[in-house]
């Protein structure tokens, strides 16, 4: 017996925490930039699952990857090796020319491992005194959920009832070099910086900010680190969003779409002189670099490749944006983005046209109140997207 939507949300909310406020939509089937409800009823799936379904719902490749290993080996644990690790290793390192790789499984994880390296670095590298390491966040930061990544936080909301928060953070304004370049100190041991914003609602820094901020903290000898987790992989219309600013970060983030929807998993890169701080016993992870997700992920990266979806993105979300843009309603303030990665601000509350978009077969998330996020995967046609673009605009002219 097939149950109806309003039957499971009923069942979800019976012993579910209420950690999250989801659209009162029950997705029971997937494929590429579809989702079906139990009644049959087919959408537009435009947020992507916050972009770690980048390559579409089930790619075929990714989930025929994912049967083939689950019919050989799917967890070793590192205490033994396994044979799909230096495939995904090769795969990362080539991708983002950093010499080491490690394999963690979430987005928090892999900042976990961030900050961990930069602290290490920074007493056993630079020669900050003990117990003194800082490292440098922006306001309006993302970063995940875990104890680091909300003390990282500038969000009260996210930090309330947490407390006592980790130690050695400070809080720069996004995109403000000055404000960066004065909270540089000797104890100063890393920049970890969204070249996109994602979660604040899509901001963009300033033109040549990446760069100049790049440049300060090579001058004090500051560990760049770029959190791509949700604007890397093609998203941003480039394979990494620290390539608008033609920069190449000292610490590569990356999760979400590295396991194509399909598996988690997430990772460090950056070179030897970076990453080998971790020495045996000094972190690691039970499923971290397990061969089910190393296989998922080798196949998840040659798709972004082989369909060239970085740059499909860029000449997507160009004709996306200008349709867009082309709206007219008082209550837009603006429209923004890279690519599929964009942000519809209004100047009213953003739930409910979600919720129309969703009546009429579109789906996405409000983020911070007043923004639209539209992130479909990015194997979407032309067509797709203006057939999209049409519904949007119904909705967004009759506010
Ligand atoms: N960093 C960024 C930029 C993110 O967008 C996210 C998730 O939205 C995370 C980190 C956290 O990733 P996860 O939810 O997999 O822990």
């Amino acid at each position: 017996e097939t149950k109806s939507s309003s039957q499971i949300i009923d069942q979800n909310d019976k012993h579910g925490a209420r950690n999250y406020t989801p659209l009162p939509i029950v997705i029971t089937e997937a494929e590429g930039i579809w989702v079906k409800d139990p009644e049959g009823r087919s959408y537009i799936d435009m947020l992507s699952a916050y972009s770690a379904v980048n390559q579409g719902h089930r790619h075929p490749k990714i989930i025929q990857a994912l049967k083939d290993q689950a019919d050989r080996v799917t967890l070793t644990s590192r205490a033994f090796h396994n044979d799909q690790l230096a495939p995904f290793y090769d795969k990362v390192s080539s991708l983002t020319r950093k010499n080491m790789v490690l394999p963690m499984n979430t987005g928090a994880e892999a900042v976990e491992t961030a900050v961990k390296a930069i602290r290490r670095w920074g007493y056993e590298k630079k020669g900050i005194p003990e117990g003194r390491a800082e490292i440098i966040a922006c306001a309006g930061n993302f970063h995940g959920r875990t104890m680091s990544a909300v003390s990282l936080s500038s969000e009260e909301e996210y930090k309330r009832g947490f407390g006592p928060m980790l130690p050695g953070i400070k809080i720069v304004p996004y995109g403000d070099l000055k404000a960066l370049e004065k909270a540089i100190t000797p104890y100063t041991a890393g920049f970890l910086v969204e070249p996109i914003q994602g979660e604040a609602g899509i901001i963009i820094p300033p033109e040549g900010f990446l760069q100049q901020a790049y440049e300060l903290c090579r001058t004090h000898q500051v560990l760049f680190a770029a959190d791509e987790i949700q604007s890397g992989l093609g998203r941003s219309g480039k394979t990494f969003a620290c390539d608008w600013d033609g920069v190449t970060p000292d610490i590569y983030i990356l999760g979400k779409a590295l396991g194509g929807g399909v598996f988690p998993i997430s990772c460090v890169a950056a070179h030897e002189d970076i990453l080998g701080v971790f020495t045996p016993g000094s972190h690691g992870s039970t499923f971290g670099g397990n061969p089910l997700a190393c296989a998922v992920a080798v196949a998840s990266l040659e798709v972004i490749e082989e369909q060239q979806l970085a740059s499909r993105s860029h000449e997507l979300g160009e004709h996306f944006k200008r349709r867009l843009t082309a709206i007219t309603n008082p209550h837009i303030k603006e429209v923004r983005g890279r690519g599929l990665f964009i942000g519809l601000e209004l100047d009213i509350p953003a739930r409910a046209c979600c919720e129309q978009l969703k009546d009429k077969g579109i789906l996405c998330k409000e983020t911070h109140e007043t923004v639209i996020r539209f992130a479909p995967p990015l194997v979407i046609s032309k067509q797709d997207l203006d057939w999209a673009a049409e519904r949007i605009e119904e909705v967004l002219t009759e506010l």
